[in-house]
């Protein structure tokens, strides 16, 4: 628990959101500004601040978040159209909050990439 953290918050229940799922070690709930018909983050409970942060040893809980995106992704009836995840790191990827999280975007053609 990071106290200036606005996800840390959001896991202790200081602040409201929209919970699409939640077990130990993960939690996820929509996005506050969609950009997408569905748009969920899915953050770790554990405070890292960015993917940069993470380490060899964080593996096990990180691949657990990942595994939970595709569970939450099917759970949101978008697995068989299709989805995004990003992950944005750091200045140039306009991380805004941090706290890492995973986005899931779809229920549209998300069209290609983001620009370069
Ligand atoms: P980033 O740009 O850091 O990858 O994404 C941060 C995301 O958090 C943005 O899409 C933003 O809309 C979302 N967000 C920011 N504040 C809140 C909040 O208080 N509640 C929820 N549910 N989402 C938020
Ligand atoms: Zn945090």
């Amino acid at each position: 628990m990071n106290s200036s953290c606005l996800f840390c918050k959001i896991i202790a229940g200081q602040i409201p959101a929209k919970k699409v799922y939640e077990d130990d070690h993960c939690l996820a709930f929509h996005d506050i500004h969609p950009q997408a018909p569905v748009h969920v983050l899915v953050i770790p409970k554990h405070h890292w601040e960015s993917l940069d942060a993470v380490q060899p040893e964080d593996r096990e809980i990180l691949g657990h978040l990942l595994e939970r995106t595709a569970h939450c992704a099917r759970e949101l009836g978008v697995a068989n159209t299709g989805y995004r995840t990003i992950i944005n790191t750091h200045a140039h990827a306009g991380q805004e909050v941090f706290h890492i999280h995973v986005h899931i975007l779809a229920g549209k053609p998300l069209g290609r990439m983001v620009s370069a």
